[in-house]
């Protein structure tokens, strides 16, 4: 099959014939017809993540299920699925209770096995963690949901619990970003989107965030002045000390923060106003993923029509193309959602 490989942390990748997967016992290989191009991958490039090389990234993907392994009750090929970038093992008390997010025995696809910038990946423990996709939800909307629009989804509805009239600021319009501004809406927040590309904060605009900001502002003066105090609920979808730091000082007393997007100490530890937490009583919340038990509900409002990932795809690219894009993904300039279809050159 055909996919995108790396041979070095930091090297150029490559598109290059590899030897096709087989189907773990409990896991099933996936035809892949979709899958996102998303900051993760490029951190995964980057060297920070533990990845063994040659690596195929990817992990936000959806597809059809070619090959079924030993032991799946629930799948058949043919099936139209997708996952969640958590995959969990299926048998531990995190597992059994509808935690797979945080499962300690987690596969990635992409990260811990080859991902889906390929023809073909494999997944593990199939009945836990494959999500049916709905007739009506197309392969690309349902490849968004993996990592970004699932992460946006648990982070505002499951973690901070956003309710009708509150005020969210979202650091950040790329694809999680983006995503967050839907969801907050549909949720009933009024939305206040931060990022340093116009561009991108005219489409936050467009999917409904009642202000918009740029990232060069006091961000935290401007929230407060929007808002009459500061918002109830911050989402940091970018992941820096600055965006980090921005997102926390801009809520009212007792509000919700939600880190959304990566921190990784390669650069020190950041450093978090933690005095601010403390002396307002800010609960500070992760968000990991999103469970496949955890799904249906947001799937239904898919189906409906009241969230529309596929509204965030800006463009559609061939596995050629995301070899050259992957290395320069951090700074690319993008607004919106980037998919790869591998069955493009
Ligand atoms: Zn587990
Ligand atoms: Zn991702």
């Amino acid at each position: 099959m055909r996919a995108v490989v790396f041979d070095a942390i930091e090297g150029q990748p490559e598109v290059r014939k590899v030897p096709e997967p087989s189907a773990p016992p409990g896991g099933v290989v996936v035809r892949v017809m979709a899958t996102g191009m998303c900051r993760s991958d490029w951190h995964a490039w980057a060297g920070h993540d533990e990845i063994t090389l040659p690596h195929v990234p990817g992990h936000e993907l959806a597809g059809v299920i070619a090959t079924v392994g030993t032991g799946v009750e629930r799948w058949a090929v043919g099936d139209r699925v997708t996952v969640p970038f958590v995959c969990g093992c299926g048998r531990c008390e995190w597992c059994r209770t509808g935690q797979a997010q945080v499962c300690p025995d987690q596969q990635q696809p992409g990260f811990t096995h080859w991902g889906s910038f390929a023809e073909l990946v494999p997944l593990h423990a199939a009945d836990t963690n494959l999500v049916a996709i709905p007739d009506q939800v197309g392969f690309e909307a349902a490849a968004g949901l993996g990592c970004r629009f699932a992460t946006a989804y648990r982070a505002l509805a499951g973690r901070a619990g956003v309710t009708e009239g509150e005020w969210v600021t979202v650091i950040g319009a790329g694809g999680v970003g983006l995503s967050s501004v839907m969801i907050a809406r549909a949720l009933g927040g009024r939305v206040i989107a931060v990022d340093r590309n116009p561009a991108a904060l005219a489409v936050a605009a467009e999917l409904g965030a009642e202000h918009t900001l740029l990232a060069s502002e006091n961000v935290p003066a401007a929230v407060a002045d929007l808002t009459g105090g500061g918002s109830h609920v911050s989402v940091d979808a970018v992941g820096g000390e600055q965006t980090c730091a921005d997102a926390i000082l801009s809520l009212r007393r007792r509000g919700r923060h939600v880190q959304v997007g990566l921190l990784p100490p390669v650069d020190g530890h950041p450093r978090v106003p933690m005095a601010r937490v403390i002396g307002w009583e800010l609960d500070v919340l992760g968000s990991h993923g999103m469970a496949a038990v955890d799904y249906p509900e947001m799937m239904a409002l898919i189906a409906e029509g009241r969230l529309a990932p596929q509204r965030l795809i800006e463009r559609t690219i061939g596995l050629t193309e995301a070899a050259s894009l992957l290395p320069v993904f951090d700074t690319a300039r993008v607004a919106g959602m980037t998919m790869i279809d591998p069955r493009l050159p």
